[in-house]
């Protein structure tokens, strides 16, 4: 097992808590990945080591191939510049920023008021990348195309693929699992409610309405 976040890392003054989840495997077809760092042991690592980034970043790249997997032809491969497989590279500078660039995913990092902020550190950051990457392969034309409306469902596409996963059924039955407090407003319904089931049940539509587009 390896300790990960399931969804944003939360702001400095409420930090989600971590939970376990299975040592993800990054070959999987047809959207094998691959992390330019070297894997640490697998051994719990805590928020803020480089240990706890890799597995964060690692199960997210998981997470966001099996979002899509059964949805795409047989033989799906990877835009032809990227090669065999997706390569994340966690530390790629100081910045405030994570994209794609048909060579692979880079994820920045900066340090803002003594808190280093690291985009590998957060799933959704991390799911949204191959977001871009995976849409890249279905409609390649629309990648380098100069329209907002193009960039802007290269990014909504990216965001789908972040919260599929947080909002399917499985995860609305038992999210969250952080034992952080989280504070609420009088009109947020509790982890579970009917609103978080219907958001899963919306997500879930729109994931089967955009794979027919994709048929
Ligand atoms: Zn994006």
């Amino acid at each position: 097992m390896v300790s990960v976040y399931e969804d944003h890392p939360g702001d400095a003054l409420r930090i989600n808590s971590p939970i376990p989840h299975p040592v993800p495997h990054l070959g999987t077809q047809p959207f094998p990945t691959t992390i330019a760092e070297a894997a640490p042991q697998p051994n719990g690592a805590g928020p803020g080591t480089e240990a706890f980034r890799y597995w964060v970043a690692a199960d997210a790249l998981s997470r966001a191939g099996q979002t899509w997997a059964s949805s795409v032809p047989a033989g799906t491969q990877w835009h032809s510049t990227v090669g065999g497989a997706l390569t994340a590279n966690l530390a790629a500078g100081n910045d405030l920023n994570a994209f794609y660039d048909r060579r692979g995913l880079w994820f920045f990092r900066r340090t803002v008021a003594g808190l280093t902020v690291a985009a590998c550190e957060s799933p959704e950051v991390v799911e949204h990348e191959p977001g871009h990457a995976i849409l890249d392969v279905l409609r390649p034309r629309l990648f380098n195309t100069a329209t907002a409306e193009t960039a802007a469902l290269h990014e909504a596409f990216g965001d789908i693929t972040a919260t599929s996963k947080t909002f399917s059924a499985a995860a609305a039955s038992t999210y969250p699992r952080s034992t952080a407090p989280i504070r609420r407003s009088s009109t947020t319904p509790p982890p579970g409610s009917t609103r978080t089931r219907s958001c899963g049940a919306a997500t879930g539509e729109g994931l089967a309405l955009i794979r027919r587009c994709f048929d």
